[in-house]
């Protein structure tokens, strides 16, 4: 099934999480640009060195450099069938520079996923949040618990709190979000190709509203 997904949503609304599981059920790959721009950092590239601050301050990379990224990466071959994008994009400047991406590479056939969660319920969700290291496995300090000793049940790496997941960060990240990110629903709506899904619930409950949306619209 050829099939081209953008999830929106705020930070913590379990983009990730969802995107993890269509990826495995779908075999289309996640691509995440938090989880691109970490790598960049923990490789200590010239890139990571230049989006590190800027990240730990809860603001966005420029739209030039997020461009150029997502260009590679969805050029790779592995996003012949489709992709998720996770965290792109993230402003209208980035959802056009898309929409003329994605006309280059005849894929323009999109669907944007918009995981709809309150405030609140996101700053809990995103202060309890942990994190692998090595392999990026997401842990809940109430909902699923990181091992007593620290390390990720999967790949023994360290599990840590992002820095961006603190609280004064958290509520950065939201505005930048409600000024730049928000208006993109518009957006995807005004173009026909918007769903809105309930990020209020379990995770497989979410997952099969998606998998609903996938499979029906
Ligand atoms: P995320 O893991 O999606 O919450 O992203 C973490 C951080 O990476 C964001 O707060 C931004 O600083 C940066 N980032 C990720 N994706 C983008 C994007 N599409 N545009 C600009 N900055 C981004």
């Amino acid at each position: 099934m050829l099939m081209n997904l953008i999830l929106l949503g705020t930070p913590g609304v379990g983009k990730g999480t969802q995107a993890q599981l269509i990826e495995k059920k779908y075999h289309i790959p996640q691509i995440s640009t938090g989880d691109i721009l970490r790598a960049e950092i923990q490789k200590q590239s010239d890139l990571g060195a230049k989006v590190q601050a800027l990240m730990g301050r809860g603001e966005l990379v420029s739209d030039e450099v997020m461009l150029e990224i997502i260009r590679c990466r969805l050029n790779e071959p592995d996003c012949e069938n489709g992709f998720i994008l996770d965290g792109f994009p993230r402003t209208i400047q980035q959802a056009k520079s898309l929409d003329t991406l994605l006309e280059e590479l005849s894929k323009t056939d999109i669907k944007a996923l918009n995981i709809i969660v309150p405030e609140v319920e996101i700053i809990k969700r995103l202060s309890s949040r942990r994190v692998c290291v090595k392999c990026g496995k997401t842990y809940n300090l109430y909902l699923n618990a990181p091992p007593e000793d620290g390390k990720c049940q999967v790949c023994g790496g360290e599990i840590i709190q992002r820095d961006d997941d603190k609280e004064v960060t958290i509520r950065k990240r939201l505005a930048v979000y409600l000024e730049k990110t928000a208006p993109l629903i518009s957006y995807y709506r005004e173009k026909g190709n918007l769903f809105e899904v309930d990020g209020m619930q379990t995770v497989e409950n979410v997952f099969t509203d998606i998998e609903r949306i996938i499979r029906d619209s």
